[in-house]
């Protein structure tokens, strides 16, 4: 296995990689690091947490002209937190870069203090779009100096309506720029947008599909069309997920089964292509702040979700292939690296179900519910709580300072309190 400096990362930032434990490259570094430095345009995408970041910051300490006081290299995220986090990182590794200046550049942040920052040279911008075009069209920002840019967690990028915000600041590059995009999946809007900006991009694909799936328990439930939406409604009043997804098919099931879950009082809300974007990120905020505890979606409205506190998914119609079924799945066992999943299949979709199990290489373990009870969850019942609640320290050490909860959920707290 090659070390960063086989990679190419001279040896002053090889040691500082060193003294922070990093010596090996992961899979997704080693193979975009290259291309990166030899100036190519990239697509990478492999899941969360497999060190995309230094995938693209390493090769760009590398090639950043410190004599050169303009800003070079100019990397989105979608939330401030992701672009604070970036902007650690690369303080982190740059350690031993004389000179080099990395600016972060965010809404919600002091503009005074952005624009003292700006007049000095930042070799380096990482920004969420919205206050990056604000400096653009006041013209603090000129972005016609980058020579790199990154787009970090595409999908996320797209699900929160940031597309014609992208459109609107790679139209302020100059199209000799490289470019390169990182994301855990690949929804094909990223495609017709790699058609438009990018040079003949190298894909890069990391698949590490049992690591993924390993974590998570799951299992298969046997029903029928007509008795589905009764055994959903039934396993959700057992489970009392802390958040939890339900995918379905199509947006009219999606619709039909959001009505269902209104009626008979539970606490959800929808997503799907038919539902405008405001709306949509509303309802996505609202769930991330776990205002909101059930979400059922269609798996393109559904992509890249990454929320903490997802302590089940319910597939309420089988994903059509195996990947369909992973992305699904991975919604969950996030933080906690654990999680439950739920297929409800009929006795025709038996077919789909045994493909699925083939392509995650494992069986599903099976459950049926005939009258109104699970037969012997004895075993799962305290792990499940412990994992609720493991969930619920993490959502609340995140939501700490903030206001408290919305008062929808509130007839819905007595219950969920013993998992508190
Ligand atoms: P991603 O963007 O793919 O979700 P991150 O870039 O946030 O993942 O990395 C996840 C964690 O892995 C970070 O804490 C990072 O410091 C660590 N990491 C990155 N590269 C390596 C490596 N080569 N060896 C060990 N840990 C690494
Ligand atoms: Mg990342």
């Amino acid at each position: 296995m090659p070390d960063f400096l086989q990679l190419g990362i001279r040896k002053e930032i090889n040691h500082t990689l060193k003294s922070l434990g990093l010596v090996t490259p992961t899979p997704i570094q080693e193979k975009t690091i290259p291309f990166i430095l030899e100036g190519k345009d990239i697509i990478a995408q492999a899941q969360t947490g497999t060190g995309k970041t230094l995938a693209f910051v390493l090769p760009i300490l590398e090639k950043i002209n410190i004599n050169n006081p303009e800003t070079q290299a100019l990397i989105l995220a979608p939330t401030r937190e992701l672009a604070l986090q970036i902007t650690k990182e690369i303080k982190r590794v740059k350690e031993n870069v004389d000179g080099l200046n990395v600016l972060a550049i965010f809404g919600g942040q002091d503009v005074e203090h952005q624009l003292k920052k700006l007049r000095g040279a930042q070799h380096i911008i990482v920004a969420t779009p919205g206050r990056l075009l604000d400096h653009v069209r006041r013209r603090t920002i000129d972005l016609s100096t980058i020579s790199m840019f990154v787009l970090d967690e595409a999908d996320q990028m797209l699900l929160m309506g940031f597309l014609p915000d992208v459109d609107n600041i790679i139209g302020e590059m100059f199209s000799s720029r490289q470019t390169m995009l990182f994301s855990a999946t690949i929804p094909k809007e990223i495609h017709s947008l790699s058609k438009k900006y990018m040079r003949e991009p190298e894909n890069i694909e990391i698949k590490e599909k049992q690591i993924t799936v390993k974590k998570i328990k799951q299992f298969a439930v046997e029903t029928t069309d007509r008795r589905k939406e009764g055994t959903l409604l039934h396993l959700l009043n057992e489970h009392r997920p802390y958040l939890a997804i339900i995918f379905c098919r199509t947006k009219a099931r999606v619709q039909k089964l959001q009505e269902t879950l209104k009626q008979n009082g539970f606490n959800s809300d929808e997503l799907h292509g038919d539902i405008p974007q405001s709306k949509r990120q509303r309802a996505m905020r609202n769930f991330r702040d776990a205002k909101l505890q059930f979400l059922v979606a269609t798996d393109v409205a559904a992509r890249g979700l990454d929320v903490e506190g997802i302590t089940h998914i319910y597939n309420y119609d089988v994903p059509q292939d195996v990947e369909t079924y992973i992305h699904r799945i991975g919604r969950t066992g996030r933080a906690s690296g654990e999680g439950e999943a739920y297929t409800l299949y009929a006795p025709r979709d038996v077919d789909f179900l045994q493909m699925i199990e083939k392509g995650i290489n494992q069986s599903l373990e099976k459950i049926v519910i005939r009258g109104v009870s699970i037969p012997d969850r004895d075993d799962y019942d305290k792990e499940r709580t412990e994992n609720i609640a493991k969930a619920r320290r993490a959502a609340a050490k995140r939501d700490a300072g903030k206001p408290a909860g919305g008062s929808k959920i509130r007839h819905k707290n007595e219950e969920r309190k013993k998992y508190r």
